[in-house]
């Protein structure tokens, strides 16, 4: 396991990342992409693989990421660079493996037959034309993952997912109080502090990730919410 407890920590790992591989002139678009995946383990996963991996000397930034293909929670994502390279990664809600480059294909046989791809051909055929790939985002498909962390349903998520209830107040964890009230504190950032949060936390029964938990979350028209929340 990595050693990131919560979501805004690894997003703020990145940023230190950012701050020395990204070139000046992408900072400001390169950021605006982290913050649109801030709440989202898969995206952060990616980032993380990809800044931290960036080679001493190298300078590029992720332009916008593509879907080609999801399956049980786990994602095959094109990463498109600034210096027009389109980095191909398997990514799930533990990590982010670089496969390699959009233009080598997917040479492994059991990814190939997991994702129903009948050969590296069809797979390439899939990339040749970038303008055809959806954006990938957040959203999810289904609702059998969490739309944050992907945690599925009956399994906890990563502690920061914004999706979390919380167990005093049935609120949600992220946001309610109950997280400062129950360790009596202001903050929560000491490792140790999150640490006795997770034993609070289960002491108290985390809520685990239910369907019924993700249409509130993906409402971005708020307004617009007939869910039963
Ligand atoms: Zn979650
Ligand atoms: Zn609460």
């Amino acid at each position: 396991m990595d050693s990131f407890k919560t979501l805004q920590e690894r997003k703020e790992t990145i940023k230190l990342f950012m701050e020395y591989g990204v070139p000046g002139e992408f900072a400001e678009q390169a950021a605006a992409l982290l913050d649109k995946f801030e709440t989202d383990i898969i995206g952060l996963n990616l980032f993380h693989n990809f800044y931290s991996c960036l080679p001493e000397g190298t300078e590029d930034a992720i332009q916008k990421l593509l879907l080609l293909a999801r399956k049980q929670g786990v994602f095959l994502l094109c990463a498109s660079s600034f210096s027009g390279i389109n980095y191909l990664y398997l990514v799930n809600n533990e990590g982010a493996v670089l496969l390699g480059t959009l233009t080598e294909g997917l040479p492994d046989r059991e990814l190939l037959d997991f994702f129903g791809f009948k050969d590296n051909e069809s797979f390439l055929a899939l990339g040749k034309d970038l303008s055809c790939l959806e954006e990938y985002e957040i959203s999810p498909v289904d609702r059998s993952l969490c739309p944050a962390c992907q945690a599925g349903v009956g399994e906890y998520h990563i502690l920061g997912c914004p999706v979390e209830v919380c167990p005093w107040c049935s609120g949600q964890l992220t946001r309610c109080n109950c997280r400062f009230t129950r360790l009596d504190v202001e903050n929560i950032d000491l490792e140790s502090q999150i640490e006795k949060l997770q034993e609070r936390l289960d002491a108290a029964g985390r809520i685990p990730y239910a369907k019924e938990h993700s249409p509130g979350y993906l409402s971005d028209d708020v307004s617009d919410d007939n869910s039963e929340e």
